[in-house]
């Protein structure tokens, strides 16, 4: 058995914390240390933030070796190259991996991230604050080594999208090969909050009308908080309109489906446009696969 640790997220441990940080609405309380913050959320349960954060193993193992190792987690990603594979996942995937394999693995991941598998914190530098576009580019997974279809399997992208409905995040969640943080409507105060309009509601001359309606609602989820109600409760009134932000990490192969689905004419305009988007960034990086 030979395992060897090829490439892992660049400034990973503070993509996560990132990520994380968006169902809270709180990257001014980012300090450079993630530690704190990931040990939180990870003793809480929301260990889908660490999704984001991505290793590439090159492993010599026998079929036996190699089945333990995917029975215990079937979405780690692997590739044959002659007798040897390729093999990749998120942290999540590697922390529960269970085995000889896995444990080699994880001996070699301490030293790549000590928060996340081994013992101790790992400051970083703060990174600068997300623009403001709607879809941002935020972390690529390209092992130099890859090209190809190889690339595709292993390598990923995350991206932010700001400012998208939550009618679009509903659509973007149904692609379940990805991993996911969102602006969380139980922990965020949405009493002041934004909304996508669709272009059709002013074309058909009802923007007075919808606007109402939104004002409406404001004004009784205020009125709610007031009363004692918890934000979890009191989002219950909240519109599909409701302006949210989302981190979203895919390996290409699962992006290029997302494109496929989602830039044609079927889809809807707002998650169409945000394809669309997203398709011109991954054309500018990688101008071979997309
Ligand atoms: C134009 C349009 C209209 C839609 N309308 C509706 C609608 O009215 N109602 C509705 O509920 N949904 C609707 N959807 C959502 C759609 O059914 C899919 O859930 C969504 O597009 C995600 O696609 P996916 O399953 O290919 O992606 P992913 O979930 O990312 O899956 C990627 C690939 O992994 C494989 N896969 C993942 N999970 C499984 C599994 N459990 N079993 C087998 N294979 C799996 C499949 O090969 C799949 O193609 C619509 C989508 C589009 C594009």
């Amino acid at each position: 058995m030979n395992v060897e640790l090829i490439h892992f997220t660049p400034r990973g441990e503070e993509l996560v914390e990132w990520a994380g940080r968006i169902c809270y609405r709180s990257h001014h309380r980012m300090t450079g240390d993630p530690s704190k913050f990931i040990e939180g959320i990870v003793s809480r349960g929301h260990e889908s933030v660490i999704e984001h954060w991505r290793a590439l193993f090159f492993v010599r193992a026998t079929e036996g070796e190699l089945l333990d190792l995917l029975s215990s987690v079937p979405l780690l990603r692997f590739s044959r190259r002659e007798k040897d594979f390729l093999l990749s996942g998120n942290a999540r995937m590697f922390r529960q991996a269970r085995g000889p394999l896995a444990e080699g693995m994880r001996k070699l991941l301490s030293g790549a991230s000590p928060l996340l598998f081994g013992n101790g914190g790992n400051p970083l530098q703060s990174r600068e604050p997300p623009n403001e576009k709607i879809v941002n580019e935020w972390s690529y997974f390209l092992p130099a080594e890859l090209t190809g279809a190889e690339l595709s399997l292993h390598g990923a992208a995350t991206f932010y999208f700001k400012g998208v409905s939550r009618a679009l995040t509903h659509q973007l969640v149904r692609h379940r090969m990805a991993s996911y943080s969102q602006a969380s409507q139980r922990y965020c105060n949405e009493e002041n909050f934004e909304v996508v309009v669709p272009p059709s509601v002013e074309e058909k001359g009802a923007l007075p009308l919808f606007c109402r309606a939104i004002a409406g609602i404001r004004e009784n989820y205020r009125e709610l908080k007031e009363s004692g109600l918890k934000a979890e409760d009191a989002r219950y009134l909240l519109p599909n309109a409701t302006s949210s932000e989302i981190a979203v990490s895919m390996t290409f192969e699962h992006w290029a489906n997302f494109l496929a689905l989602r830039c044609d004419s079927h889809a809807q305009w707002e998650i169409r446009n945000v394809a669309h988007l997203v398709k011109g960034l991954l054309h500018e990086r990688l101008p071979q696969s997309f």
